[in-house]
């Protein structure tokens, strides 16, 4: 018995991930009183992309696996690029993505205290006002070998520093004027401790507090200080914050000197970034593609944010899918964009309904059909869930096929529509081709075929074997639509490590629109977020400019990894 327990536990042990394990053990072993508390903290100044995903599935993931809370703080200390557009679409997305937050909270929330812990720390002399240019702040830092050279106002009375720690927040300064600097050590190995700017001036408009504060806070001294006013036990973040951590450490140790809550303190713990191929991350270089109309706007379907892979037609189970398929470790990685749309096409796969549509028409006439008369044909919605039924597809004497279904002189594994051969019209008959009409310049402008009237879909005896099947829709039972086709947005692997500019390394085919292709009339009776699948073709989803007088849908994914060949 004792054995098979242990087994459990091991099992349960090895399936979560190491920060899960580290809350497991907390917990277990009743630290911060056994509570559990973490945050995700987005700086309003961009929409969050499928990196922010990896931190969202983390920080709301382990709260509610461990019956925590999460709250989502923007971590709003820059008025220079922050708005509340930004705000209200972080929500949207975090929602989106299937979590909910406890509270909400904003850095900006706490500037008092922040303001009052640094007023603190100058007149114990542990900050001093430094004059010197940024340049000049740079250049005494020192190597990790080399210790760092004092500034020459490192020294100054606390009087004097108070006195301009006002003025820095007066707006009687221009920014850069001055900042205040923790007054910690220039010879520290962790080069973050040789004498870091705690505050500088800002003279923008804050989305918030509007024109109240000029001296903000630098990320240093907000981040571990809102997490301990907040109560945060767990501070999840990424990787290159590890040799922040003991800068982390050593505010949140000067800010509850004194107090009695000895235990009750956040840790910060680190995991890889998300990195993706034919992709950026960088909100920086996102904004641009936004801002020089390279793309659409934030939610461009090509874009690797939230948004643009919603409008994609990504489910939120697709993008959680692929950050568990990728998992959590301690080092960086380049993911395989592959992956993030097999996760896609198994997850569309098991949801999608299925839909008759054309891409590239051409018409093919059944010529001994009858003329006039029509037929309802049963399409089955989703073989992989018989709940979701069936519905009807019209079928007629003339129809469209996909141009590339039909050869005149077809090599022997073309198993499609080729003059003298049969093949199964999905959910319809058997037909034999007999022919086609060319133009003077050769493309084929009709097809011709016969039916077989004894071979229709579900009939007893009618699978006779034919190897081929084809989508089709009927060409007075259809609707007209404009179809997008994405491909990757950049056509390099790594556009983060190469030399060149990334707008130069855009993929010029990265849309390709077709017009007219042609749809079955069910497509229309759908909800505008239906995921579909157009069979034999991809999966697809209505575009939000979309409208019953023009019919506009996103490829999603194709069925196959068309890049895997090449
Ligand atoms: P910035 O360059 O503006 O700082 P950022 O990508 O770090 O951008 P934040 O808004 O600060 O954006 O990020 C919020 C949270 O998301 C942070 O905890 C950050 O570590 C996490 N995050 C951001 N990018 C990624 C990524 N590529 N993979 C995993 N987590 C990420
Ligand atoms: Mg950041």
């Amino acid at each position: 018995m004792i054995e098979n327990n242990e087994l459990e536990v091991a099992k349960e042990k090895k399936s979560l991930n190491f920060i899960e394990q580290i809350v497991d053990n907390d917990l277990k072993a009743g630290k911060n009183g056994g509570r559990l508390q973490t945050r995700f903290p987005p700086e309003p100044n961009g929409y969050l992309h499928i990196g922010h995903a990896k931190a969202v599935c983390m920080d709301f993931g382990i709260a509610q696996k461990f019956g925590g809370i999460c709250n989502l703080r923007f971590d709003d200390t820059n008025p220079q690029k922050e708005d509340t557009e930004y705000v209200d679409a972080i929500k949207e997305d975090i929602h989106w993505l299937g979590f909910e937050w406890g509270n909400i909270y904003h850095a900006s929330d706490y500037f008092q205290q922040l303001w009052d812990f640094a007023v603190r720390l100058i007149k114990e002399g542990k900050a001093y006002i430094d004059e010197q240019t940024s340049e000049q702040i740079a250049q005494q830092k020192g190597t990790p070998t080399q210790p760092g050279v004092a500034s020459p106002f490192r020294n100054r009375p606390i009087e004097e520093n108070l006195a301009l720690f006002e003025k820095m927040n007066s707006g009687e300064l221009p920014e850069g004027a001055m900042v205040l600097r923790a007054k910690i050590d220039m010879a520290n190995p962790n080069m973050h401790f040789r004498d870091p700017v705690i505050y500088r001036i800002i003279n923008k408009e804050h989305h918030r507090t509007g024109t109240k504060w000029k001296a903000y806070p630098m990320y240093d001294f907000a981040h571990g200080q809102s997490d301990y006013f907040e109560g945060v036990t767990h501070s999840i973040c990424t990787l290159e914050f590890v040799p922040h951590r003991p800068l982390y450490d050593f505010f949140v140790d000067e800010l509850k000197e004194g107090t009695d809550l000895q235990d009750n303190r956040p840790r910060q713990y680190e995991f890889n970034r998300l990195n993706l191929t034919y992709t950026v991350m960088s909100k920086r270089k996102l904004l641009a593609l936004v801002q020089e109309k390279l793309v659409e706007g934030w939610d461009d379907p090509r874009m690797p944010t939230i948004c643009g892979l919603r409008r994609r037609g990504y489910s939120p189970e697709a993008v959680r899918k692929f950050i568990d398929m990728i998992g959590y470790t301690k080092f960086d990685a380049l993911n395989d964009y592959a992956m993030l749309e097999a996760a896609a096409r198994e997850d569309l796969n098991a949801r999608s309904l299925r839909v008759s549509a054309v891409l590239n028409p051409v018409k093919l006439i059944v010529t001994n059909y009858p003329e006039g008369q029509t037929e309802e044909m049963e399409a089955v919605n989703n073989p992989e869930n018989a709940e979701d039924g069936m519905h009807r597809i019209t079928f007629s004497r003339e129809l469209w096929i996909e141009r590339e279904d039909f050869m005149e002189e077809a090599p022997k594994k073309f198993f499609r529509m080729v003059p003298g051969k049969e093949v199964r019209l999905k959910n319809a008959y058997i037909v034999k081709c007999t022919g086609c009409k060319k133009g003077p310049d050769g493309t084929v402008e009709e097809i011709y075929c016969e039916y077989d009237p004894t071979s229709k879909s579900g009939l007893e005896g009618a699978n006779r074997k034919v190897k081929g099947t084809l989508h089709w829709v009927s060409a007075a039972h259809c609707l007209k639509a404009e179809v997008r086709l994405y491909d990757r947005l950049f056509s390099v692997e790594n556009p983060s490590a190469d030399d060149r500019d990334f707008r130069e390394l855009l993929n010029p085919d990265s849309l390709k629109t077709l017009y007219p292709c042609y749809v079955e009339k069910y497509v229309a009776e759908q909800e505008s977020n239906r995921y579909l699948q157009f069979q034999r073709i991809g999966y697809f989803t209505y575009d939000k400019q979309s409208t019953s007088q023009h019919l506009v849908f996103n490829r999603t994914v194709g069925l196959k990894d068309s890049w895997a060949k090449q």
